[in-house]
């Protein structure tokens, strides 16, 4: 996977030279590329932002250097394009799924109080576009956006988890685990500080230990979050599961 980053702060991105993503960079699975927005700015100061139209606080980024930018980094190209933002589309485990299954993708970076949307509805005219919102809170710029979006679509790619069934397991993957959250995990020593690990995980009888870990992740599902416990199709639940 090809994916572009731009940025007016590409040393966010140094966190993606290390663990899963870094080695599957250096193995030639992700083919990431970070790009400073300002070396398309043209002024003295590099200017990427001006004072909104209608007035109010704060700066937006300016059309013409993300244009410029875009259009160099993609050359003929299609990538996907994503725009983090907090007004955008939720980033899900289901997203990242879909996400991980393109070849290119090339995510935009806003800072201030955002990029003029006249970029997204140009490039939404040629690219898929999608403003994508990793949660219901205001980060200050992107780029942490985007090392969460990588981080999550990364570690989907083929070859990338050192176990491909881990993904299988994880809370919201699709399946079985859709709409649920994992239960607790245990290892070694079977006993620490006095607390014991279920007595069920040490038996080896597989059927229990999946019976356990679906119950568990039910309960922590209705606990934590019972919005999500809701929306669990009840064809997907058998007798034992509505017990819960
Ligand atoms: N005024 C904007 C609003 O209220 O929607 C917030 C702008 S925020 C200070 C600056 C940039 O941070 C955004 O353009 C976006 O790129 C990023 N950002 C902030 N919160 C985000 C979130 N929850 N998800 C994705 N990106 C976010």
């Amino acid at each position: 996977m090809r994916l572009d980053i731009i940025t007016i702060f590409p040393e966010y991105f140094a966190p993606l030279d290390v663990s899963l993503i870094g080695k599957a960079r250096r193995r030639g699975t992700l083919d990431v590329r970070v790009h400073q927005l300002r070396d398309w700015a043209h002024d003295v100061h590099k200017t990427v932002d001006d004072t909104p139209y209608g007035g109010g606080p704060g700066m937006v980024m300016k059309p013409e250097v993300w244009g410029e930018a875009i259009d160099d980094v993609i050359g003929d190209g299609a990538p996907r394009m994503i725009v983090p933002t907090p007004s955008g589309r939720p980033f899900t485990q289901e997203l990242a799924q879909e996400l991980a299954r393109e070849p290119w993708l090339l995510f935009a970076c806003g800072r201030y109080e955002g990029i003029d949307s006249r970029v997204m509805t140009e490039y939404g005219s040629r690219l898929r576009v999608d403003e994508v919102s990793i949660g219901d809170y205001v980060l200050a710029g992107g780029e942490v956006a985007v090392l969460v979006m990588t981080e999550a679509i990364g570690r989907l790619l083929p070859g990338v988890l050192g176990n491909a069934f881990s993904a299988v397991d994880d809370s919201f993957a699709p399946g079985s685990m859709r709409n649920l959250l994992e239960g607790p995990v245990y290892t070694k020593p079977p006993v620490w500080r006095g607390h014991e690990v279920p007595e069920i995980l040490l038996s080896g009888h597989h059927g229990k230990v999946a019976r356990w870990r679906r119950d568990e992740a039910l309960r922590r599902t209705v606990a934590a979050r019972p919005e999500l416990a809701a929306a669990i199709d009840p064809e997907t639940l058998d007798k034992h599961d509505r017990r819960i």
